[in-house]
């Protein structure tokens, strides 16, 4: 058994990896491999149609949204969304809280106008700002709601009257939104969706058709609308996955359930953190991210060997992303509670053996 606490591509439940296996001997009584069936085959159609259904039940999405499924990732969304979205002569509202936001907001350069609203950056984005303006002729504001590199989180959609476009491709599904707050939300799939491969974005219709740029049909909202996720060929089997997943996540009782169990899982790990006296948590409190627990060492120079002690015990993924330095345990939806006894078991083991070491030299 390997405790994985990957920042994604990050683990997927059991019973998904057994059914895609199964899957990719034969699919559904065809006969056929799910590589190897026809896009447009009717039961992959129902593929995709289920996955879309799952979406919009599990996030309770209202009439007007169109869901649709697309590759590139959610890099290419920092692209995608300023085409669509931001006009000649038009400013885009961006909060700079990390490495994703500030991709994004690069890539919106790159198309017009950028209003960068507030930035956490000089606090190598321990915190969320909370004390800004948007402009209220904004084309849109942008922000990412979980910053997986940094372990901040925004649980509150900020309130404005401009449309909100938010990134979530680290926390969608992990707890309750509310979409109608939204005008667009997008999320690569390879952390709480599925597998890496595929993209989510939700978009309400209204907001799309506004402004006149000429568009390649791959980078048209309107186009991938219209072919129903479907304008090219689409990721196959990573839709298949995601769609086990999501069926998986139905089964569990759904988001409102999932954000109960989140919550107990990094309740958990940040009170140990903040108990054991080797290790110290990197955040703001009140921003602390559910999703990608951050943490150091009071003592740098032991990092090198609790990360050993932890591996050890087949804790996996822990390490911090190089800017951040230390370590990160990654929490998505389908690390069971148990993964995180196991890491607390380890935190409070290897306490103990320092205190010892430090009774008898
Ligand atoms: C992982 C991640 C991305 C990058 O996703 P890709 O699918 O690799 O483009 C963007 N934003 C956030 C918040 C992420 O966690």
């Amino acid at each position: 058994m390997t405790y994985n606490f990957g920042a994604g591509p990050c683990i997927l439940p059991q019973e998904v990896f057994k059914q895609a296996a199964q899957a990719v001997l034969e699919f559904n009584g065809t006969g056929l491999s799910i590589l190897e069936i026809s896009h447009r085959s009717p039961e992959f159609e129902q593929v995709v149609d289920e996955t879309v259904r799952l979406i919009k039940e599990l996030l309770n999405v209202p009439e007007g949204y169109s869901v649709i499924l697309l590759q590139g990732g959610a890099s290419m969304q920092f692209s995608m969304v300023p085409m669509n979205l931001l006009g000649d002569g038009q400013s885009a509202a961006y909060l700079d809280t990390g490495v994703w936001a500030t991709k994004a907001l690069k890539e919106a350069k790159i198309v017009g106008n950028v209003d960068v609203v507030a930035s956490s950056k000089e606090a190598n984005y321990t915190y969320i700002p909370k004390d800004y303006q948007i402009p209220a002729d904004s084309a849109y504001f942008h922000y990412t709601s979980n910053n997986t590199i940094y372990g901040t989180e925004l649980f509150e959609t900020p309130k404005t009257s401009v449309p909100v476009v938010c990134d979530m491709s680290s926390d969608i599904m992990s707890r309750v939104i509310n979409v109608a707050d939204f005008s667009l939300i997008y999320a690569g799939a390879q952390k709480n969706i599925g597998p890496a491969g595929v993209t989510v974005v939700i978009i309400k219709d209204s907001i799309l058709g506004k402004i006149d740029r000429k568009l390649g049909s791959m980078l048209d909202y309107k186009v991938q609308i219209e072919g129903g996720s479907m304008y090219n060929t689409p990721p196959v089997f990573a839709i298949y996955v995601a769609m086990l997943n999501l069926r998986w996540l139905k089964s569990k009782g759904g988001i409102a359930d999932i954000e109960k169990e989140n919550l107990s899982k990094s309740d958990a790990l940040y009170k140990e953190i903040d108990r054991n006296l080797l290790f110290k948590g990197t955040c703001k409190i009140e921003d602390r991210s559910r999703m990608n627990v951050c943490f150091v060492m009071e003592n740098p120079e032991l990092e090198k060997s609790f990360l050993k002690f932890a591996e050890d015990r087949d804790i996996i993924g822990i390490k911090g992303h190089r800017s951040v330095g230390g370590f990160r345990a990654s929490l998505y939806n389908a690390l069971p509670i148990t993964s995180v006894h196991v890491l607390i078991d380890a935190m409070q083991e290897f306490e103990e053996k320092q205190r010892n070491q430090q009774t008898f030299s």
